[in-house]
C-alpha cells in the first residue's frame, strides 16, 4: 500500500467504518450512534413548552411558568426526557464513572442542534454550567465541562465552517458549593441561593449556554441573567435532556 496515498480522509472513512457501525450501546450492527431497539429507549421531548421546553401534558403551548415569567434566554433547544436510557447514561457519566457514554450522548445532542441551526445563524461561544471545584475534585472531573469539550469536537467535523468559540477557561464559574440539586425537594431548589455563578471572562454577544440536565430552569435562568449583566446580548440554551414538571 502507497502510504503517501492514504489521505486525512480515508484514514477517517477507515476509522468509522471500523468503529461506528455497531450500536454503542448493546453493539449490534447499526450505521447509526444507537440502534433502533436503543433508540426506541430514548424518549424525546416532544410535547413541551414552547419557551423553556418543559414537557407538559395540557393543549396550551406555553406552560404556566412562562405565562408569568419572562425568560432571559432567547431560545431552548431539550431533544430529550431526563427519563429511560437517558437518564440512565446521563447517571452513569456523573456518578459511574461512564465517560465512554459521553460521546454518544453529545451525537444525540449535535444532531438535533445541526438540524435547529440549519437555516440560523449560530452562537459565537460555547459556555458551560460548571460544578463547583469540590464536586470536581470529588468526582475527579466536571462533566459538563468533558460534554462541551466532546461536543464542540464532533459540531467542529460535522460542521467546517463554523465559528462557535470554546475558551480553555470558562468564563462562567461556581463560587459555592451546594447541595446536589438532584437531592433537594423542588421548593428547595427554587430557592436556591443566588450567588452561585460569576462570569470572570469574556462573553461574546450570542453564547450558547450548555448543561447536561435542566430540573426546574432556575440555574440556567441565572445563569443568563449573569452572562446578559456580562455583555451577552442573546444567549441559547442547550440541554440534552429536560425533567418533566408534574406542577406545570
Ligand atoms: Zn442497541
Ligand atoms: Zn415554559
Amino acid at each position: 500500500m502507497d502510504l503517501k496515498k492514504l489521505s486525512t480522509t480515508k484514514i477517517t472513512q477507515v476509522y468509522y467504518g471500523l468503529f461506528l457501525n455497531r450500536c454503542y450501546l448493546c453493539d449490534t450492527p447499526s450505521h447509526n450512534t444507537f440502534c433502533h431497539s436503543c433508540q426506541a429507549g430514548l424518549i424525546r421531548n416532544d410535547q413541551h413548552c414552547l419557551q423553556c421546553q418543559r414537557p407538559i401534558h395540557s393543549t396550551s403551548q406555553i406552560c404556566g411558568r412562562c405565562q408569568i415569567q419572562a425568560l432571559s434566554y432567547q431560545r431552548c433547544i431539550a431533544p430529550y426526557r431526563f427519563e429511560g436510557i437517558i437518564k440512565t447514561l446521563i447517571h452513569s457519566v456523573k456518578f459511574h464513572q461512564g465517560n465512554h457514554y459521553i460521546r454518544p450522548l453529545m451525537s444525540l445532542l449535535s444532531e438535533q442542534l445541526r438540524q435547529e441551526y440549519d437555516q440560523q445563524t449560530w452562537p459565537e461561544q460555547l459556555i458551560y454550567v460548571p460544578s463547583h471545584p469540590h464536586r470536581i475534585k470529588e468526582r475527579g472531573f466536571c462533566q459538563t465541562r468533558a460534554m462541551s469539550t466532546q461536543l464542540i469536537k464532533q459540531l467542529r467535523r460535522q460542521e467546517p465552517d463554523l465559528t462557535l468559540k470554546f475558551a480553555a477557561k470558562n468564563p462562567l464559574i461556581k463560587t459555592l458549593h451546594t447541595q446536589a440539586q438532584h437531592s433537594l425537594s423542588r421548593k428547595a431548589r427554587l430557592n436556591t441561593p443566588r450567588d452561585l455563578y460569576r462570569v470572570t471572562g469574556h462573553v461574546a454577544k450570542h453564547v450558547a449556554l450548555f448543561d447536561d440536565v435542566m430540573t426546574t430552569g432556575s440555574t440556567v435562568e441565572y445563569c443568563c441573567q449573569q452572562l446578559l449583566q456580562a455583555g451577552a446580548e442573546r444567549v441559547d440554551v442547550w440541554v440534552l435532556a429536560r425533567t418533566a414538571d408534574k406542577a406545570f
